[in-house]
């Protein structure tokens, strides 16, 4: 069993220890509404007062407002409502505003779906449309440039989430500028915080979102920003909280630990600073290019963020490499977190110009500001033996990976009579079955190169029969035959057993079974 290393800090992070200590407090002792009179009203207003100059600080805010949110989400929402209600309000008046709704093609679908949402509940009828970015990632500023005369609202992102691509703000300043266009500009900044210097009163940004959780602080709380003068239209109206401008209690947990994050980052001592994470980064380089000889970074190092990796190895599909990663205890991930849910090739890499077939190949890794020296070598070491476990398994080519895949959905749904509880275990119900029934045997389905990467799984005195799921069928293995003993069957998340239990069952073999949640919900030793 080896230790985990956590490379995923682009979907989200780990809390700091003295936020988790803020929000402790807030909930343990401070736990006073910040509007009421009293005094424990006022000590969680002292907090509230204090994380948002903190805040101010740290964005460079000057005479903007901060207003606290529940995530970047939300930060993007009232952002868009509050552009589209001043351009409907302009047009109202006979200004000309222009018709486009113009984002970035690689912007987290926030953007895009906000837009879209509140384009057609306001009933407007402008255009969103998506600005094309080059193989770098980078935004197109010729096709900016020209359609700017006609944009009501540009939205922009500082630093992308799946690549780590840093957008050039002041490139895109200076053509707002030469173009003397009026249209409002939203930022996401989420990716950026903390890892790029942020001075927003220098910029004409009119908004900029942000997420506690992308910077270790917990999740449910967030910030906007808000130009001195920009238009506003609350999203939550009710009890005049934030000035008015964000109704509802004050999430105090969330901010207090919100502040004491930003407080860190402001006196620069908690973090890592931008040298020691190039130097991270090139430690990563280095080791995935020696345990992938292949490997294809997906975009230029140069002009990303230190903390994120995109890369492929060609021929080796990205779940497949994941599988591997996960085995040997590393959290990666292919794209961001969201379309991981949903499973699409990444909207990003295709807009960047890569086909289908090299998206799906594509894995990120990401690393947080409280990455150290033990954290990188622990991945470069799990990396080794990624290395090393997929060139001895012989790793799947893609055709095998599909036929694998083909074979495991021909198993699903092989037997209507199915009830998938009646052949699930849960990992408590483990210990008794095994009891009850003396001979039965653990079968680990997870493919060769998973079992090299994170050793065999032993569970008491028993160690699993090997049997890679991609190498099942049509004949019932051995360990199945008519008579055998019950089996239980164990995979990485609970996908395949169930898939292969389903399968087994319609063949006629009943004393299956099949551990839900596979390893990732296997409880660790206390
Ligand atoms: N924008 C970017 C670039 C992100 O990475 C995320 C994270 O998922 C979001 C927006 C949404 O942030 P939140 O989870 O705070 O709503």
């Amino acid at each position: 069993m080896h230790h985990t290393v956590y490379l995923d800090a682009n979907a989200t992070t780990q809390v700091l220890p003295a936020a988790l200590a803020a929000a402790t407090r807030m909930m343990e002792t401070q736990f006073g509404n910040a509007s009421s009179s009293h005094s424990h009203g006022l000590a969680a207003r002292a907090v509230l007062d204090r994380a948002r100059a903190t805040a101010a600080q740290v964005l460079g805010a000057g005479d903007g407002h901060v207003v606290f949110t529940s995530g970047a989400t939300e930060g993007i929402q009232t952002a868009v409502l509050s552009a589209l209600c001043a351009i409907r309000a302009r047009r109202a008046r006979g200004e000309a505003t222009g018709h486009l709704l113009v984002y970035g093609a690689t912007e987290h679908k926030a953007v895009p779906q906000a837009l879209a949402h509140w384009n057609e509940v306001l009933g407007l009828g402008l255009e969103p449309r998506a600005l094309p970015v080059n193989p770098e990632g980078l935004p197109d500023l010729h096709t900016l440039a020209l359609w700017l005369p006609d944009t009501a609202l540009l939205c922009t992102m500082a630093a992308n989430n799946e690549t780590g691509v840093v957008t050039d703000l002041a490139a895109i300043e200076r053509l707002l500028a030469a173009a003397h266009s009026c249209a409002l500009w939203l930022v996401d900044g989420v990716q950026a915080l903390g890892k790029l210097p942020l001075d927003l009163q220098r910029t004409r940004i009119d908004y900029a979102a942000f997420s506690g959780h992308k910077l270790h602080a917990p999740k449910g709380v967030g910030m906007l920003y808000v130009r001195r003068g920009a238009p506003f239209t609350p999203l939550m109206a009710g009890g005049g909280q934030e000035g008015g401008l964000r109704s509802g209690t004050e999430n105090m947990p969330g901010i207090a630990a919100l502040g004491a994050v930003l407080q860190a980052l402001r006196k620069g001592q908690t973090f890592a600073n931008h040298a020691t994470l190039h130097g991270y980064r090139e430690q990563l380089v280095a080791s995935l290019r020696s345990a992938f000889p292949t490997i294809e970074f997906n975009v230029p190092l140069a002009s990303s963020l230190p903390t994120t990796l995109n890369f492929s190895v060609p021929g080796l599909p990205s779940k497949t490499l994941m599988d591997v990663f996960d085995a040997a205890g590393l959290r990666v991930s292919a794209g961001s977190a969201c379309s991981a849910a949903q499973s699409a090739p990444s909207h990003v890499l295709q807009a960047m110009g890569l086909d289908a077939q090299q998206a799906a190949t594509a894995v990120r890794l990401s690393i947080g500001l409280l990455a150290d020296a033990r954290l990188v070598d622990a991945a470069c070491e799990a990396i080794a033996r990624c290395g090393q476990a997929l060139g001895m398994a012989q790793s799947p080519s893609a055709a095998d990976t599909a036929r694998a895949q083909a074979q495991v959905s021909t198993w699903a749904g092989a037997d209507a009579s199915w009830d998938a509880a009646a052949f699930t275990l849960q990992w408590d119900e483990l210990d008794a079955f095994l009891q009850t029934h003396p001979r039965a045997r653990l079968v680990d389905l997870r493919e060769r190169a998973e079992q090299q990467a994170g050793g065999g799984i032993a569970h008491g005195s028993r160690t699993a029969i090997s049997a890679p799921a991609s190498e099942l069928g049509p004949q019932i293995p051995a360990w199945c035959a008519p008579g055998s003993a019950p089996v239980v069957l164990l995979c990485r998340s609970g996908n395949r057993s169930l898939k292969v239990a389903q399968w087994l069952h319609g063949q006629g073999h009943t004393a299956v079974r099949h551990l839900h949640g596979g390893l990732a919900l296997r409880p660790r030793p206390a």
